[in-house]
Formats: C-alpha cells, sequence, structure tokens
C-alpha cells in the first residue's frame, strides 16, 4: 500500500468536513444547532448527517428537552471517538513514544520505544510495537485508519520524506512509505512544529481558531502558523523557521551556517552552553530559573536575554500574520519565571497598541505524549478530510 495520499481539498471547508469539525469542537450538538454553527442549509445538515449515522461516524442521543409545543425530543448527535482509531510516533534522537489515540485525540494505549539511528530499525521496532499496542488496546486492526510520524529535522510532507535530520543523521529517508508498506496502513510525516500545531486545531487550544502562530520552545524554536483554518507550508514547504531569525549582529555561529540566529540565544541547546560558560550547573532550565529567582544575576540575564530575543521575534510575527493567539509549547520545562516574563514584556512592548488586546499570548508546559498525540492528529486530520 502506497503511503497515505495528502489531501488537496480546501480541510474543513465542505459541509462534511464543517459537521465534523464542529462537533469535534461540541460535545453534542443538534441538527439545527449544527446548521446554524456551519452556516450549512438544513436540508444539506440532514443529508450528510443521515450519511454519517450509516457510517457509525456520529450516534444519535435522544433528549429530554422538546422542540416547540407539539412536543417532539431535540435530538442530540455525538461523535463516536471509537468510530477510527489512529497511531501517533514521534521519531527523534532519544526515546521514541508512540500512542493510540481515537476520533477525538484521546490516547487509549501508550508505549516507548528504544531510540532507534538507522530507518530500517525504527521501521522494525514501529511494527513490533504496533502489534503489542494493538494487543493491549484490544482495538482491531481495521479500525486504524492511519499513523503519523513526527519527525525533527526538515520534511517535505507532500512526498512523507524526511529531508534531513540533524538529530538522526538521515538523508533523504521515505519514512511515510517504508511505514505504510511495513503497518499495512496509510501514513504521513511532518516535523514536530507542524505536527503540534496541527494538534492545537484538532484537540488543542486552537480548536476554535482560524488564524494562530504555534512556537515550540525546545532544543532549538520552531513555528507554525494557521491561517485561515490551514495550515501555511510556504513556497517551498519550509515555513516557520523562527529559530534562524537573525537576532544577534554579527553573534554566535549558528548549525545553519549562519551567526546571531534566534536558536544560539533562546534554544534549550543554546542556553545550557551559555550557562556553562558562565560557571552554572544545571541540568534542566527550572534549574537556571531557580537560580535567577534566589537572586543569580547571572542566570537571570540568560533568561531574560532570550526571552526578550524571542518576544521581539515573535512580535514581528504579529505585525506580519496578525493572528488571534500565539501559542507557546515549553519542552524545557522553564515554567512561568523570568524567561516567560521577558517573552511577554518584549511583545507587548514592542507590537502596536491595536494588536496589543487583540492578541493572545499563551504558554503551556508540553505534556507526556504531546508529540505522538500530535503526530496522530496529522493522521486523524488526513482521514476526516477523505470522508
Ligand atoms: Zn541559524
Amino acid at each position: 500500500m502506497p503511503s497515505g495520499e495528502r489531501s488537496t481539498k480546501q480541510p474543513f471547508r465542505s459541509a462534511r468536513n464543517a459537521v465534523v469539525a464542529s462537533l469535534l469542537r461540541a460535545e453534542q450538538l443538534s441538527r439545527s444547532e449544527l446548521s446554524e454553527i456551519t452556516g450549512v442549509s438544513p436540508a444539506a445538515i440532514t443529508e450528510v448527517t443521515q450519511v454519517f449515522l450509516q457510517r457509525g461516524l456520529l450516534a444519535e442521543l435522544p433528549s429530554l428537552s422538546t422542540n416547540g409545543r407539539r412536543g417532539r425530543p431535540i435530538v442530540q448527535l455525538q461523535l463516536q471517538a471509537s468510530h477510527a482509531y489512529f497511531a501517533g510516533i514521534s521519531v527523534g534522537e532519544s526515546a521514541m513514544p508512540m500512542v493510540l489515540t481515537n476520533l477525538r485525540g484521546e490516547v487509549v494505549a501508550h508505549h516507548s520505544l528504544p531510540a532507534c539511528k538507522t530507518p530500517t530499525d525504527m521501521v522494525k521496532a514501529t511494527s513490533k510495537a504496533f502489534q503489542e499496542l494493538l494487543s493491549a488496546s484490544q482495538i482491531p486492526r481495521s479500525r486504524i485508519h492511519g499513523i503519523g510520524i513526527t519527525v525533527s529535522g526538515i520534511v517535505d510532507a507532500e512526498e512523507g520524506i524526511c529531508r534531513y535530520s540533524a538529530a538522526l543523521n538521515w538523508r533523504d529517508v521515505p519514512v511515510a512509505e517504508l511505514l505504510a508498506k511495513a503497518l499495512r496502513i496509510p501514513a504521513w510525516v511532518d516535523n514536530d512544529a507542524n505536527a503540534i500545531a496541527v494538534g492545537e486545531k484538532f484537540f488543542g487550544r486552537a480548536r476554535e481558531m482560524e488564524h494562530f502562530s504555534s512556537i515550540v520552545l525546545g532544543r532549538t524554536i520552531g513555528s507554525a502558523h494557521y491561517m485561515h483554518g490551514t495550515l501555511y507550508r510556504g513556497y517551498t514547504d519550509s515555513a516557520g523557521e523562527i529559530g534562524h531569525i537573525s537576532v544577534v549582529p554579527k553573534g554566535i555561529p549558528c548549525r545553519c551556517g549562519r551567526s546571531g540566529c534566534l536558536d544560539t540565544v533562546a534554544g534549550g541547546f543554546a542556553l545550557r552552553d551559555a550557562a556553562k560558560s558562565a560557571g552554572l550547573h544545571i541540568r534542566t532550565m527550572r534549574d537556571l530559573e531557580e537560580m535567577a529567582l534566589h537572586g543569580n544575576t547571572k542566570a537571570a540575564k540568560l533568561l531574560r536575554n532570550a526571552g526578550t530575543c524571542l518576544g521581539l521575534a515573535v512580535a514581528s510575527l504579529v505585525h506580519l500574520n496578525n493572528p488571534q493567539s500565539v501559542l507557546f509549547t515549553d519542552f524545557e520545562g522553564f515554567g512561568n519565571g523570568v524567561f516567560r516574563t521577558a517573552t511577554r514584556q518584549a511583545i507587548e512592548n514592542n507590537v502596536m497598541a491595536r494588536f496589543l488586546g487583540a492578541t493572545q499570548i499563551l504558554f503551556s508546559d508540553a505534556e507526556r505524549d504531546l508529540l505522538p498525540r500530535s503526530a496522530a492528529s496529522i493522521a486523524a486530520f488526513e482521514y476526516l478530510n477523505s470522508l
């Protein structure tokens, strides 16, 4: 079986997709509520919901409340989370978490695979883990409608190929095709930042949003942008390289071959190096924040500088794209401290007044399984778009 075909339709544009999107957001809705929310005619809603009911994607829940004087009960419709399941795996240099999720993006089974260096090892380990997940969850293979894979590096999502991953030392690996063949289900691959943005839209903080930016704070910094409800990929699939925006003229050399990039100031790798050079012994960013909290000026300065540079880059982003929200996902464990405060202040001090109240800035800690769960949401998203 070939790797999964990426849908060319505009996501959630058709009546069917609008219905699914609304039911993913709400616990349950009546047909008239669906028509009101989606702007789709009542007749089309009846038709679409009929098809979904026959397929088992929707269930009818009779309500006790009544509609009008005739006393006819209002039938509520609910998406059946168990109608379809998806696998998700995050491939990186350390352990590879893998999950199965239901149609609502809820994790139903989890597995942790040891790190794999070669693509062959990765495929072998994933196939074995997939079998184990199926037996542990008792979900029949026929209910798994695809797998999503995230790889840290440069990914050609359209072709399903990892073009380059420094962490894995991979070049031009057809990840989606390899896994689709081995697992006999459609497969899609994307980079971490894009997958997290899809996860935010599918089950996270951006379910109601059409325009938002997702910023991923890790060893390096990534970003992804939704515009008009669609992930913006750019002309050569390379949008979102916020980590390589120049923030310090003639600054520290960056792995991209240039110098003074945001990654060299605010990325986790860079902050660890800078702390070490300053004689600060830390294991995590939480340690650095603790030092700053207890009056260590070197630690405070590093964090403040990093946050300020990040905030300046994000302020430019706000001016360019006018997102409803900027959603930060913190894999480094900064917590609420100097770094986040400096980031927020730099954004607030550097955006025009009319963007101030109109742009939500939200930070959250990356929860366990966020990456594989986000990977699975790519498969779920493609499945729902293909209905
Ligand atoms: Zn760079």
